[in-house]
């Protein structure tokens, strides 16, 4: 693991990427909105024949505010470069989708972001795509499950919404011996905690839309890093043929975003660590699942692999969820609840399990037993926000109190 990005971080949110040609040389990038260039006579159509050298043609393929984002994502993550799309799982599909093909397994977290666990269940079978879900937070049930036709294994760590934690270069290790690439959904860490590609992994993936967009939460976007030539060829085949571009105008909003992410998500975590601590002593609460606390499951491995712990916290309650849930809705003044995480907001949502089990990670016998374990019933994420934190406490505390 590489020490502290800082400074170097600090420096490469505000200034990687933005120094573009192009920019007409404000201290904010333009925005080109342009949809397509006028270029030069004799330049190809098919995607096939682009390369690093072709100029920017037509904005699905390559924006120059666009490009600008993908440059200074890259740098955060420690990757060579980056492509950009119109939201997380418009990342993740492009990502799978060029990489995958009949007669493949994909072998995923059997915990992870409700529309990528039910896109590899539901759309990719249909392409003749074989799906084995495991805890990759075990090593040996990661092993188990790789074999010849192994392509990919795509983890998430911290995972949504009990935040299990998967050991990165372990996973990496063991993908690699089988001939596999492993893909890392980093959104909830973001690289100011964990920057995957230093770990070994092929590939990040962010939505974009959560702690790096930040603010109001009001752009969607998604990317993935990784090497020049796997970028390359992500463009070629995914970015131009199924067309899930971002708009310049989210990109720039991101952009600005990332100006102040580190010094966000150490908010973020100073806040959620100081609430899940509250929330551990308190008599209607029957676990908290933070990384940063000493009682998480894995907070040795959250240790080693993670300089922030970020702004998620899961509370398992021991009250109606319904009732607390309608409590949160009518009456928290700094809680909104809603879906959606990593926001200046704070949010807080219910996760039935039994629903989410049945509908989203489709986990039945032991692995659903393990689940229960580890959460159970009446989970709330939360996603705390960048308020202050006295008040952030006191209005869940207030809320849990009333019900
Ligand atoms: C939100 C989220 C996604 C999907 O991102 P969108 O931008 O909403 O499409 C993927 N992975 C994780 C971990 C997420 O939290």
């Amino acid at each position: 693991m590489a020490k502290s990005p800082f400074p170097q971080f600090r420096q490469d949110a505000i200034h990687a990427g933005e120094d573009e040609a192009e920019r007409a040389h404000g201290l904010s990038p333009d925005i080109v909105m342009a949809s397509s260039f006028e270029v030069a006579p004799g330049i190809g159509f098919s995607a096939t024949e682009m390369d690093a050298e072709t100029p920017y043609f037509y904005t699905r393929w390559a924006n120059p505010t666009v490009r600008q984002l993908e440059r200074k994502v890259a740098a955060l993550d420690g990757g060579e470069d980056a492509v950009c799309f119109g939201s997380g799982m418009a990342a993740i599909s492009h990502l799978w989708l060029s990489r995958l093909s009949a007669g493949d397994r994909l072998v995923l977290s059997n915990v992870c972001y409700a529309g990528a666990a039910e896109l590899a269940h539901d759309t990719l079978p249909r392409f003749g795509i074989e799906v084995v879900t495991v805890d990759t937070g075990d090593a040996e049930a990661v092993a188990s499950a790789l074999t010849p036709n192994t392509r990919l294994v795509h983890v998430e760590t911290p995972a949504n919404p009990i935040l299990r934690l998967t050991d990165i270069a372990a996973v990496a290790t063991l993908a690699h011996a089988a001939g596999a690439e492993l893909v890392v959904d980093s959104t909830i860490a973001t690289p100011v905690a964990t920057r995957p590609l230093e770990l070994g992994a092929d590939y990040v993936v962010h939505s974009l839309t959560k702690y790096a967009c930040g603010h109001g939460g009001d752009a969607l976007g998604g990317a993935v890093i990784g090497s020049t030539a796997a970028m390359q060829r992500l463009r070629q085949d995914a970015l131009i043929h199924m067309g899930g571009t971002l708009s310049p105008f989210h990109a720039w909003l991101i952009l600005r975003s990332l100006h102040t992410l580190d010094m966000r998500m150490f908010a973020h975590e100073r806040t959620a660590l100081a609430l899940a601590k509250t929330l551990e002593g308190h008599p209607k609460v029957a676990r908290v699942l933070y990384p940063g606390l000493a009682s998480h499951p894995q907070h040795a491995l959250a240790l080693r692999q993670m300089e922030c712990f970020s702004g998620m916290v899961s509370v398992v309650v021991r009250a109606d969820p319904a009732a607390l849930a309608e409590r949160i809705y009518s009456g928290c003044s700094v809680f909104s609840y809603a879906v959606s995480l990593g926001k200046s907001k704070s949010l807080a949502v219910h996760i039935p399990t039994e629903d989410l089990l049945r509908t989203s990670f489709r986990l039945t016998g032991a692995d659903a037993d393990a689940y229960r374990a580890w959460a159970g019933d009446g989970v709330f994420r939360l996603s705390v926000g960048l308020e202050p934190a006295d008040l952030v406490i006191a209005d869940f505390v207030a809320a849990l109190d009333d019900v």
